[in-house]
C-alpha cells in the first residue's frame, strides 16, 4: 500500500490524461494535491470530485510557458497547503508534427518552452521549499522519445531530451540536499495525446491501435510509488514503465 498521508504535492497538466489520473491517486494515497492546468474549469472540477469524495484537493489556472504564473502558482499553493512536497512535472506537448524543415520553428520553440522550461521553472519555483525542509520529490514525465529519434517529433524528442537531462542536473545539485528526482518514461498510455499522434499518420507510434494502449492507471501507479519513502535508492535515475525489475517492486504485472 503507497501511504503519501501528511505529504503535499503539485501536479502539473492534471486537466486529463495521465496528470488528472495521477493527481486522483497521489490524493486517494493520502497526499494533499494541488491540480494545475490552463484549463481552470477542468482542474477545479477534478478537485472538487477529490473533496468531495474525502480527499484533500485543491486547484489553480497556470499555464507553464508563463514563468511568472508559475512562481505566483507555487506561492500560492504553499500559502494554501503549507508547502510543497512532491512535484510531479507532467504537463507537456507534442506538436508540432512533421519534418523540421516544414514546421513553424516558434512552434518548437514554444514545445521547448512547455516541456522543457515550464517544468524547470516548476521546480525552480518549489525547490528553495524543499531545500529549507531538507526534502522533496521531483517526477519528470520523460518518453521513450527522449532517448530515441522518431520520425516527425523532431520538437518533441529535443524537448524530452532536455528535460531528461534536467533530471540529472536536479539529481547532481540537490540530491545531497534531501531533493529526489526521477525521470519516468510513462509508455505509451491512452491519452488524448496519443489521439492527436494517431491522427496525424506520422511515424511508428501512430500506426498503433488505440486498444494497444495503456490506461493512464498504469504510470499513475508507478509515478505515485516513485514518491515514496520505498523508491528512495532509484533517487536520480531515468526510469522506465517497460523495466520488468521497476514494475515488480511497484506490484503491477508485466504488460
Ligand atoms: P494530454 O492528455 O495531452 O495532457 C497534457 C496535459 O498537459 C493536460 O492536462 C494539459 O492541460 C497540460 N498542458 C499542456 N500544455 C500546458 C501548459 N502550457 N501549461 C500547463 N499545462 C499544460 O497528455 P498525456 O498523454 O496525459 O501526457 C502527459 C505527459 O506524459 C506529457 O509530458 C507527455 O509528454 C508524457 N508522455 C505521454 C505518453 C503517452 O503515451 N500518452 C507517452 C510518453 C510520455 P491544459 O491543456 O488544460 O493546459
Amino acid at each position: 500500500m503507497i501511504d503519501l498521508s501528511g505529504r503535499v504535492a503539485l501536479v502539473t497538466g492534471a486537466s486529463r490524461g495521465i496528470g488528472e489520473t495521477v493527481a486522483r491517486r497521489l490524493a486517494e494515497a493520502g497526499a494533499a494535491v494541488a491540480l494545475t492546468a490552463r484549463s481552470g474549469a477542468a482542474v477545479q472540477a477534478i478537485a472538487g470530485e477529490i473533496n468531495a469524495a474525502g480527499g484533500k484537493a485543491v486547484a489553480f489556472t497556470c499555464d507553464i510557458a508563463d514563468f511568472a504564473q508559475v512562481a505566483a502558482t507555487a506561492a500560492a499553493v504553499e500559502s494554501e497547503l503549507g508547502r510543497v512536497d512532491v512535484l510531479i512535472n507532467n504537463a507537456g506537448i507534442l506538436d508540432p508534427i512533421g519534418g523540421l524543415h516544414e514546421v513553424d520553428p516558434e512552434a518548437v520553440m514554444t514545445t521547448l518552452r512547455v516541456n522543457v522550461g515550464g517544468a524547470a521553472a516548476c521546480a525552480r519555483a518549489v525547490l528553495p521549499g524543499m531545500l529549507a525542509a531538507g526534502r522533496g520529490t521531483i517526477v519528470n514525465i520523460s518518453s521513450g522519445a527522449a532517448h530515441s529519434p522518431l520520425e516527425g517529433w523532431t520538437a518533441y524528442c529535443t524537448s524530452k531530451a532536455g528535460l531528461y537531462m534536467l533530471t540529472r542536473c536536479l539529481a547532481h545539485e540537490y540530491g545531497d540536499k534531501g531533493v529526489r528526482t526521477y525521470g519516468f518514461g510513462p509508455g505509451v498510455v491512452d491519452t488524448e495525446m496519443q489521439a492527436t499522434i494517431r491522427a496525424s499518420g506520422v511515424g511508428p507510434v501512430a500506426k498503433l491501435k488505440r486498444s494497444d494502449l495503456a490506461p493512464a492507471a498504469r504510470p499513475a501507479e508507478v509515478i505515485a510509488w516513485l514518491c515514496s519513502e520505498a523508491a528512495a535508492d532509484l533517487a536520480g535515475q531515468e526510469l522506465s514503465i517497460r523495466d520488468p525489475a521497476l514494475l515488480q517492486r511497484v506490484g503491477l504485472e508485466a504488460a
